[in-house]
């Protein structure tokens, strides 16, 4: 099943052309790496996955919605891990998903979730304590209130040290394994060969290839 699908998605700004045509396919529990330098096209995906602007031309559809046309029903089934995340350091763990369970009006248990990003322990200290890795879990934690169809990652902190990139490995692949989409949008190559299955390559505004890992470096 067809989890993300991009048709002929063109943004033109009034000099720069900032996607191109892009056509693309995720199917439903893929780890998908969204792979390219700054400036790629990598943002202006995500931010019309979200209606955040809407493109010239073509049209995305995730989890069966056009987020033009059902805007709300696209951010109920859509998790997001923003690059530029901000926790507040004064509330814990616990409190940040219960502020995310009412953005949501959602009634999940909060231990649940937070086992889920491996903070069950950690989950009664302030944010403010926490490592980046954790921190970083925490966000993720967010983002899985309402149990999204598709998680979107954008651009992972690169500040993580080797121990972080595995446990969000772990969490990426269990959360993968239960039917959500991971969409992991990253410029640093480790990342998505450390998580994903297949990974498209997008350079100026246009796809260079999709492949798995391995069909990659053979290719290359
Ligand atoms: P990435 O996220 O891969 O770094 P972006 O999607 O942010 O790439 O940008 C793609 C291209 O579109 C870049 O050349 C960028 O300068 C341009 N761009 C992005 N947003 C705007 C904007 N609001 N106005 C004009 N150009 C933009
Ligand atoms: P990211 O680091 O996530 O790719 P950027 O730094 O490219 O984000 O862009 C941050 C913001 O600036 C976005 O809202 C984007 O639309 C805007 N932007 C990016 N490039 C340009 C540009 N050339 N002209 C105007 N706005 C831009």
């Amino acid at each position: 099943m067809t989890a993300i699908e991009t048709s002929n998605l063109t943004k033109q700004y009034s000099e720069e052309t900032a996607l191109d045509d892009f056509t693309l396919r995720v199917e439903r529990g893929e780890v998908f790496g969204f792979l390219g330098p700054n400036g790629a096209g990598k943002s202006t995906t995500i931010d019309i996955f979200l209606d955040f602007i809407r493109p010239t031309d073509g049209h995305a559809v995730l989890a069966d919605c056009d987020p033009q046309q059902s805007p709300q029903k696209v951010k109920q089934n859509i998790g997001v891990v923003p690059d530029d995340y901000s926790l507040y350091d004064s509330l814990t763990g616990i409190e940040h998903i219960e502020l995310a369970k009412d953005l949501h009006g959602s009634d999940e248990d909060t231990d649940t979730l937070l086992s889920r990003v491996g903070l069950a322990d950690a989950g009664d200290q302030p944010a403010g304590s926490y490592s980046k890795g954790m921190a970083q879990r925490l966000a993720f934690g967010m983002a899985l209130v309402g149990d999204p169809d598709v998680l979107i990652l954008d651009e992972p902190s690169g500040g993580i040290d080797p121990n972080g990139v595995q446990d969000m490995r772990e969490i990426i692949r269990s959360e993968a394994e239960s039917g959500t989409t991971i969409f992991f949008s990253t410029h640093i190559l480790e990342q998505v060969e450390a998580v994903c299955d297949r990974v498209a390559i997008i350079n100026d505004g246009q796809l260079v290839a999709v492949d798995t890992i391995s069909g990659l470096r053979d290719a290359f």
